[in-house]
């Protein structure tokens, strides 16, 4: 089936056409109709094609999801700290949320080493440093996700992020030989390649490439900022020039925006490379949520943020138009980060299924826009096994008082600030009360 189109592409095409607007067969369609990635004769993955290869010759690679913020709801990360002590506390988890991603279509298997410097495991009360050391946590990600990586075509990324040690203004050198303690890990673990990502200053980010450039492996950059650029003023356009001049070879942003925004920033970033007359290429992963609303912090500015941000969850729909304007933009890194699932790395993979040449196996379990609905026993459920449906439905909150957008605590404290500083110390009670008395005077949430 190698010189045949893609069945999933024809359904899109029939169905776009007017021709699948009933219920019928044609939307029946199954991963085992499709190819899969090949396979050698072990089972395994022919020799793995790096990442620069696979983007030059045009391939998607797909991401995978938020690691905090799920593992945080099942009960294996703590909302606060956000520190990845489960990798060593409980491994079978993190194992598990890396073969759904895989299952789900990643092509990449991060190593779950968000805030995973030193400096962050230590910071206000934290054990793990102490308890566990940051190599520790480092290396048990390392070996997870190349376990996992290895029973698909999966490349390991080593990620590193902002440190607490930039925001207290620590010295380059000082923060520096922080990334560099993840890095020996990395390099002693043999990850594919490096990734940093989630730095509100592209300073920071450009400290973290010189570093991860050490490896001589292909390097990520993302920072974590919206389309009003950088959080020391510098625009969208000029933090990816000064990415790819530090030496990343894939320039983008994650997090702290939805979708929407993260392809506004990345259009800017992609017309500053241009206007710059430099190449890379480019890759975004952006928050599962809605945030049109989000000021320059994003959404953890949000009053919402973070134990109440479901009502703003994307569908697999909205992740569907996500997956094909990324790609339409140019982009060929697609992923997701807060708030992602498998389920929604799924519509990821099924959107550019033509593009790829095959569906992910979860895929298996979801037929094409709904199509596996059309096996269920009430008849006007069955009538929504097609993609206009799914595509023209704007889904109710089901809360008559919920306002549509928030007002941001846009409290506007960055680098250098006291509040920020690294502290080793559990926040004190004298602390909080001061917090406390802050947001009633600042944003009028708290009677
Ligand atoms: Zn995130």
């Amino acid at each position: 089936m190698t010189s045949s189109p893609p069945l999933y592409k024809n359904v899109r095409s029939q169905q776009s056409a007017g021709v699948g607007t009933q219920c019928t067969a044609e939307f029946t369609v199954r991963a085992s109709d499709l190819e899969m990635p090949p396979v050698g004769k072990d089972g395994k993955s022919a020799a793995k094609r790096g990442l620069l290869e696979r983007l030059s010759s045009g391939e998607v690679i797909i991401g995978d999801g938020g690691f905090v913020f799920a593992l945080e709801k099942r009960g294996y990360v703590k909302a606060g700290p956000w520190t990845p002590e489960a990798t060593i506390e409980h491994p079978e988890a993190v194992r598990q949320l890396h073969r759904e991603f895989l299952r789900a279509g990643s092509t990449v298997m991060q190593t779950f080493t968000f805030y995973a410097s030193e400096d962050k495991l230590e910071n206000r009360g934290n054990y793990v440093e102490q308890k566990f050391s940051g190599q520790k946590v480092n290396e048990a990600a390392c070996d997870i996700a190349r376990e996992v990586a290895d029973e698909g075509d999966a490349l390991v990324a080593g990620g590193v992020s902002q440190t607490p040690s930039y925001l207290s203004c620590k010295s380059e050198t000082e923060v520096k030989a922080i990334f560099r303690k993840q890095l020996d890990v990395f390099i002693k673990k043999n990850v594919d390649f490096m990734l940093a990502e989630y730095f509100e200053h592209v300073e920071e980010a450009e400290w973290a490439v010189h570093v991860l450039k050490e490896s001589g492996k292909p390097v990520g950059a993302t920072l974590c900022i919206g389309p009003e650029g950088d959080l020391s003023g510098v625009s969208a356009g000029d933090c990816a020039v000064r990415l790819v001049k530090a030496g990343a070879d894939i320039v983008g942003v994650n997090c702290h925006f939805d979708p929407a925004t993260c392809l506004k920033t990345m259009k800017l970033m992609k017309e500053g490379l241009e206007a710059a007359k430099l190449k890379a290429h480019l890759m975004v992963q952006p928050l599962a949520l809605h945030t049109p609303d989000c000021n320059k912090q994003g959404f953890i500015d949000l009053p919402e943020f973070p134990f109440a941000l479901e009502p703003r969850i994307a569908t697999r729909w909205d992740t569907h138009k996500y997956a094909r304007d990324a790609y339409n933009l140019g982009i060929r890194y697609i992923g997701g980060c807060c708030g992602f699932e498998p389920y929604h790395i799924r519509a990821i993979a099924e959107e550019l299924a033509a593009e790829r040449g095959f569906l992910p196996k979860a895929s298996e379990k979801h037929d094409a826009w709904g199509g596996g609905l059309a096996m269920h026993t009430k008849p006007w459920v069955r009538a929504r096994a097609q993609q206009a449906y799914w595509e023209k439905l704007i889904p109710a909150t089901g809360r008559p008082y919920s306002a549509s957008f928030s007002k941001p605590d846009s409290w506007g404290v960055t680098k250098g600030d006291k509040d920020l500083m690294q502290q080793r110390e559990v926040t004190t009670e004298n602390q909080l009360k001061e917090m406390f008395e802050k947001q009633k005077n600042v944003t009028g949430l708290v009677a």
